[in-house]
């Protein structure tokens, strides 16, 4: 218990105790707006290339200052040893997946993750010989009884897009930990809140897009492991991030890490409100699907593993029983200004989307059912909204005209 209370503002804090001033004192970091770097010594532009040359920068795609500040301050987020930024949360995601497996290779992942990451792995990475076997990453059974020595990597979301299944890291890692296998946990829904490597997870994978940025301006992703992982990501002879070229520039990394640091105060809002709403729509009888709700088939697995202060997050899920009207009430509350229909998630305002026709709509639709992804499934990204209640009570009023409740 005690334990548990210590452990609670850690993510935050390991950000807070960082230091840096910009060249000139400034309290950010000077933004470095080169491509490429000089030289003092010829001798030290061979030693970079080789890697032994600490501190020196060679060219930008391998990495920049300004990138290096970010990732150190996602390293802190999510006590990792390292952390390099990319392009995309895609590039991140696909750049952990090539360096690890290669030609004969399979994947143990969640069938329930993101349409991106699904598509990639059912799509492109037959291409290279390199297969993957979709499961129910909450049955325990299933995920160890597929393994086989071809298996080098078991992917899941920590809270799963779209459905908010809670995978069980521990367990999963020592499932990872007995097979030898690395277990890569993408942990876009939850930042702060879960803190996959604590939990044993190797590698840990971000879409800074959403909420680590919070301001819908912006893609962006990171990798965060050992320094060995993250060196052999930037190697330049074999390193993905280095070869394959998902590199962020500089001027977004700066702009990403000065919104990283009102992530914890944004993370507390998002999960008070969507934690009021979720109740609020479970009392009216709606089908609501909310990690914080008791009878989450993920609640008791959230709570023995979260950070408690940041609460249960700012995703939830409502079925209205048909893509119609589904279709009908986000219009609906668009045009009353609750939020946007849009994909994505982490925004101040509310967002919502249908993902069987969106986001997912990858995953072909027999799959869909299966995993119970139905039509009438709305996603909310819920805002940070001053008066929550005033938008709940918005929000019922559409509903009611809709005859979505009575
Ligand atoms: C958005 C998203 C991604 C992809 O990130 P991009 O920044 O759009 O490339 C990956 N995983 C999850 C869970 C996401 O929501």
């Amino acid at each position: 218990m005690q334990k548990h209370k210590m452990q609670k503002h850690k993510p935050a804090d390991r950000i807070q105790d960082l230091q840096y001033f910009g060249e000139f004192g400034g309290v950010n970091p000077s933004i470095t707006d080169s491509s490429t770097y000089t030289f003092l010594s010829a001798k030290t532009m061979f030693d970079t290339f080789e890697g032994n040359a600490d501190g020196c920068y060679l060219y930008s795609r391998h990495t920049t200052p300004s990138n290096l500040y970010l990732g150190q301050a996602l390293a802190a987020m999510e006590n990792s040893e390292a952390a390099n930024v990319t392009a995309s949360g895609m590039g991140a995601i696909t750049s952990v997946l090539l360096q690890f497996c290669q030609s004969e290779d399979e994947i143990i992942s969640s069938r329930t993750i993101y349409g991106g990451t699904y598509a990639f792995m059912k799509n492109f990475l037959p291409k290279l010989k390199i297969q993957t076997k979709f499961v129910d990453i909450t049955n325990l059974e299933s995920v160890e009884s597929s393994i086989t020595e071809k298996t080098k990597v078991i992917y899941c979301e920590s809270v799963s897009n779209p459905l908010l299944e809670v995978a069980d890291i521990q367990a999963l890692a020592g499932i990872s930990q007995k097979h030898n296998l690395k277990l890569v946990v993408d942990n876009t829904f939850t930042p702060m809140i879960i803190s996959p490597i604590n939990l044993g997870a190797d590698v840990v994978i971000h879409s800074l897009t959403k909420f680590i940025n919070g301001s819908s301006d912006t893609v962006g992703g990171v990798i965060c492991g050992t320094q060995e992982f993250i060196d052999d990501l930037r190697n330049v002879n074999d390193g993905a991030c280095m070869l394959l070229g998902p590199t962020m520039d500089s001027l977004r990394a700066a702009s990403i890490l000065k919104n990283l640091r009102t992530l914890h105060i944004r993370m507390k809002q998002h999960s008070q409100n969507a934690d009021f709403l979720a109740r609020a729509f479970a009392k009216d009888g709606l089908k609501v699907v909310y990690p914080g709700l008791e009878n989450h088939s993920g609640y008791q697995i959230l709570k023995k593993s979260y950070n408690s202060v940041y609460g249960f997050g700012g995703m939830m899920t409502l079925d209205v029983g048909s893509l119609d009207k589904a279709n009908a009430l986000m219009e609906l509350m668009q045009q009353e200004n609750l939020g946007y229909l849009a994909v994505s998630l982490g925004f101040y305002k509310t967002l919502f989307s249908a993902p069987g026709t969106s986001t997912s709509s990858e995953i072909p639709i027999e799959e869909q059912e299966e995993m119970g992804l139905t039509d009438g499934l709305i996603r909310f990204s819920i805002g940070l909204d001053d008066d929550i209640e005033r938008t709940y009570l918005k929000m019922k009023d559409c509903m009611k005209k809709l005859e979505i409740l009575k």
